[in-house]
C-alpha cells in the first residue's frame, strides 16, 4: 500500500472515531433524560429498563471501536498499518476495505474471539 492511501485510510478512521464518540455522548444524554421522566407502570419501567440495558450495550460495542481506531492510527503513525499486529503478516486489503480498524490478520482476529469468548475481555495488555 502506497502511504498516500494511509491518508485516505486515517481521514476515514478520524471521522469515525467523531462519529462514535459523539454517538457515545448522545446515548449518555438519552439515558440521563430517560432516567429523569421515568414513572408510570410496571411495564413502562420493564421497558425502558430494556432501553438502557441496550443503550449500554451499544456504547460498549462503541467503546471497543474506538480503542481498535486508536490502535489502528497508531499504528498508521509508526508505518505498521496493515499488518497484523499479533503474527506480523499482512492483512488482506479486502479485510481492511471491510474493516479499515483492522489490526489483526483474520487467523488471528478469529483466535483472539475464541479467547475473549472464554474470558470475556476484549484487550489483553
Ligand atoms: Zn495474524
Amino acid at each position: 500500500m502506497k502511504s498516500g492511501d494511509f491518508q485516505n485510510i486515517k481521514k476515514l478512521l478520524l471521522r469515525r472515531r467523531a462519529f462514535l464518540l459523539k454517538a457515545d455522548h448522545d446515548i449518555d444524554k438519552e439515558i440521563k433524560d430517560k432516567a429523569e421522566y421515568r414513572h408510570g407502570d410496571d411495564a413502562d419501567i420493564a421497558e425502558s429498563a430494556y432501553e438502557q440495558e441496550m443503550a449500554y450495550l451499544f456504547k460498549s460495542r462503541g467503546q471497543d471501536e474506538v480503542r481498535y481506531i486508536d490502535e489502528a492510527l497508531k499504528r498508521i503513525t509508526r508505518g505498521e498499518y496493515g499488518q497484523c499486529a499479533e503474527c506480523g503478516e499482512k492483512i488482506s486489503s479486502k479485510r481492511l476495505a471491510a474493516q479499515p480498524y483492522s489490526i489483526l490478520c483474520i487467523e488471528c482476529q478469529e483466535a483472539t474471539e475464541r479467547t475473549e469468548q472464554k474470558n470475556n475481555s476484549v484487550f489483553q495488555q
